[in-house]
């Protein structure tokens, strides 16, 4: 849990003026935002909109995939690995990261991580915005 900064942070903080925009960012499914400390944080509404995209009960979904974390209204868990990463973190053969969840089923949090918000420094850990130059 030593790395900062990343889609699991709640969006708080200051944006960071880069080239990179929603019509340019080209996610490099490094994975890099969905590992590490921080937090996914999830509404009730996103709860129950997640529980139907896995074909859950809400109680179901709620005692398997999250916790109460002070500040936060749910957190989603950590998956297995060293890296901390998100529950719903899945890699291909080649490692590259996919999220579980698709589609407005995915937290906004997530939907919006980088071009919506993004923390000071996530130009050093997101591929996408190094290979943009940033
Ligand atoms: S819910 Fe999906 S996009 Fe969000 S941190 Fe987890 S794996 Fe990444
Ligand atoms: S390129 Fe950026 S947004 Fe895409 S997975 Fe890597 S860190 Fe996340």
């Amino acid at each position: 849990m030593a790395v900062p900064l990343n889609t699991k942070h709640h969006p708080q903080g200051p944006r960071w003026a880069t080239r990179t925009t929603e019509e340019t960012f080209q996610c490099r499914r490094c994975g890099a935002c969905c590992t590490g400390e921080g937090v996914v944080n999830v509404s009730e509404e996103e709860c129950e909109r997640i529980a139907r995209f896995l074909g859950l009960s809400l109680e179901e979904f709620l005692a398997r995939y999250t916790v109460h974390e002070e500040g936060f209204e749910r957190a989603l868990i950590d998956g297995e690995g060293g890296d901390a990463p998100c529950v719903f973190l899945q890699r291909n053969e080649k490692g590259l990261a996919s999220c579980r969840i698709q589609g407005e089923a995915k937290p906004r949090q997530c939907r919006d991580f980088p071009t919506r918000w993004r923390r000071a420094d996530t130009h050093k850990r997101c591929k996408a915005f190094a290979d943009d130059g940033r």
